[in-house]
């Protein structure tokens, strides 16, 4: 097999409600924005990912990747990485692109990627993810109203100047949904903006001291409480035992980064995401959870796309069983526009629970009236125009010498 055609697209969702996320303070998200990749092989098999997005910032990438992508064996992954890597040198990381092989491969093997991965299907347990932080009092009771509709676990936010405020958050929330939720909190430390508003990076001493006050509010984990390549801090605060369980790693460079820190003692539970880093290496990440005792479960807020493709590692994952980040902020950021181009929103049952992909591939359902709607295709290119622009470009002789060489290598590998 081999990747004849390559095609990008800006999808832009227009959000209903604006949506406030605490990791970027003070910004108004208006749209559920990322670019997407359709890679086709000659055989007509299709591999679908997303990457996340905020407008149309990858305008130039194609003239980058395609060249990296045309002719290549869409079976033969580690290769597939390795161009995604070598096409990301000099700035952006490409590995949201690596799912896609995986779809493909799938698709033409008839098993869905998790079973690829060695999981099997079963009922993926989730937690709402919540994405805003309001007032505490507010939120308790909307979490409660979630309980009843049969969500088990929660996790909030905090983006509070003050510690104190930080605290008194996670206080009120587990006073009233105590004995109904398990909860986890997210700092969001690990990768802080502050282009829209002045927040104060945690220090080691407030860090401590919120994981303190979760651990006596009975929180179950606490996401991102330094910045993501603190590793001696992570590290040291997790020696101290708070009592409360350290996550992470949704942006670290993929296994690379991952390694170290799971070495260094970082955390307790990693959280990589397969459209940040790819499939492979969320995978390494997840095998060397296994080995070491340490919990996994990958982080899913991007878009719907995202979700689908992390729900096949969390399926990859048959002993460990942290439930599913569910991303859900109502009444902005709610299925209908998050999963906004998929032919159906991804709806939980009465108990909380995903229906795990059945068919081959990602089972990803692109619903083309949406994506038509929603998105545009600003790239494109098959194995015949990448050949017109090596003559465009290096003239006819040298592009001759180059089919020449590229086939001798094809030969030898
Ligand atoms: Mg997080």
């Amino acid at each position: 097999m081999k990747i004849a055609k390559v095609e990008l697209y800006h999808v832009q969702i227009p959000l209903e409600k604006t949506f406030y996320p605490t990791w970027i303070p003070g910004y108004p998200q208006t749209h559920n924005s990322f670019t997407l990749v359709r890679l086709e092989t000659k055989c007509g098999i299709e591999g679908w990912s997303a990457g996340a997005a905020m407008g149309r910032e990858r305008e130039g990438l194609g003239d980058l990747i395609g060249g990296y992508l045309i002719g290549l064996d869409p079976e033969d992954i580690p290769t597939a990485n390795q161009r995604l890597k070598e096409a990301s040198y000099l700035g952006w990381r490409n590995y949201w692109i690596e799912p896609a092989f995986w779809d493909i491969v799938g698709k033409s093997k008839g098993k869905p990627v998790y079973e690829l991965l060695g999981g099997s299907a079963r009922p993926v347990e989730t937690y709402i993810s919540t994405g805003e932080m309001r007032d505490p009092a507010q939120r308790a009771e909307q979490l409660l109203e979630m309980a009843e509709r049969g969500f088990k676990t929660a996790k909030l936010r905090v983006k509070n100047i003050e510690l104190k405020d930080d605290i008194r958050h996670v206080e009120t929330v587990a006073s009233r949904v105590s004995g109904k939720l398990i909860m986890g909190v997210d700092a969001n430390q690990g990768w802080l903006v502050t282009i829209m508003a002045r927040m104060p990076a945690w220090t080691h001493e407030r860090a401590y001291e919120f994981a303190v006050a979760c651990a006596r509010n009975n929180f179950r984990w606490l996401e991102e409480p330094l910045d993501s390549r603190d590793y001696d801090g992570l590290a040291a605060l997790r020696a101290k035992k708070t009592g409360v369980r350290l996550a992470g790693a949704e942006l670290n460079y993929g296994w690379d980064e991952t390694k170290v820190m799971i070495e260094k003692g970082c955390l307790d539970a990693y959280q990589p995401d397969s459209t940040f880093c790819g499939i492979s290496q969320a995978k390494r990440t997840l095998d060397a959870c296994r080995e070491k005792g340490l919990d996994f479960s990958p982080h899913t807020w991007t878009n719907g796309i995202g979700l689908i493709i992390n729900m096949h590692l969390w399926l990859a994952d048959a002993e460990r069983n942290l439930p599913l980040e569910y991303p859900l902020e109502e009444p902005s950021w709610i299925p209908r526009w998050r999963d906004g181009i998929q032919e159906s929103p991804i709806l939980p049952d009465s108990e909380g629970r995903l229906a795990p992909p059945t068919e081959p591939g990602l089972g990803l359902r692109i619903d083309p009236a949406k994506l038509r709607r929603y998105g545009r295709r600003f790239f494109k290119m098959t194995e015949l125009g990448l050949k017109f622009k090596v003559v465009r470009e290096k003239g006819v002789s040298e592009a001759v010498k180059l089919a020449k060489q590229k086939k001798q290598l094809e030969l030898e590998s």
